[in-house]
């Protein structure tokens, strides 16, 4: 699965659990941030192809990794705020004024959005490897098994349903943003039809490739 539809399936699982409600936007896009953080194996490409090839899909998307990455990312997150900062200095990069976004203060730091955080970091990260496992190979690419387990077990898991790249989903989510900017009010509901669409489409596709 490509970056776009794992961050989308952070996001609307955020959305389709209507924790924007309380958090607003930025629990939407930690969730979204932390549903593509496995993919960080991928950046030793920068260490030359050797190591790529060890890495890439090994060092990120096992269970053990995905959920340490996911708990200090919703730790740093919460406290530091990382994802308001980080669209401030967008903001500043486009000329506006950063100032509309509020860092969250210590006052407003409570357990509950602690574990909050905490739950949906551990969703988000979590749900990455499953997507891995059936959006994988097609279109002369192999089947790209990944190590659930390592560094304990190096046994190899790939379920190919879908085609890796394949545009079907991508469709899908574009069209519940797109659904979600002109419907506003039914964000929820649309988030939810998002994923259950997404969810049937993996299903038919599996059943027939
Ligand atoms: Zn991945």
């Amino acid at each position: 699965m490509t970056t776009f539809e794992h961050a989308m399936i952070g996001i609307n699982g955020a959305l389709a659990a209507g924790l924007h409600r309380r958090h607003e936007w930025k629990i939407v896009a930690f969730s979204g941030a932390v549903a593509i953080s496995p993919d960080w194996d991928g950046l030793t490409i920068m260490a030359g192809m050797t190591t790529f090839n060890q890495a890439h899909r090994v060092w990120g998307h096992n269970f053990f990794v995905a959920v340490m990455l996911s708990v200090l990312l919703a730790a740093l997150d919460y406290r530091f705020d990382l994802v308001t900062r980080t669209a401030r200095a967008t903001m500043r990069m486009v000329k506006r004024d950063p100032k509309k976004l509020t860092i969250r203060a210590a006052d407003q730091r409570r357990p509950v959005g602690w574990i909050t955080w905490l739950i949906v970091g551990l969703l988000a990260a979590l749900s990455h490897l499953p997507a891995d496992l059936v959006f994988s190979g097609g279109y002369g690419l192999p089947d790209w098994e990944l190590k659930l387990f390592w560094p304990i077990s190096h046994k190899g898991f790939v379920y190919p349903m879908i085609p890796w790249g394949d545009a079907g989903v991508t469709i899908v989510f574009a069209a519940g943003m797109l659904a979600m900017v002109r419907w506003p009010a039914k964000i929820q509901s649309l988030a939810r039809g998002a994923l259950l669409l997404m969810v049937a489409y993996v299903v038919v596709r599996g059943m027939t490739r």
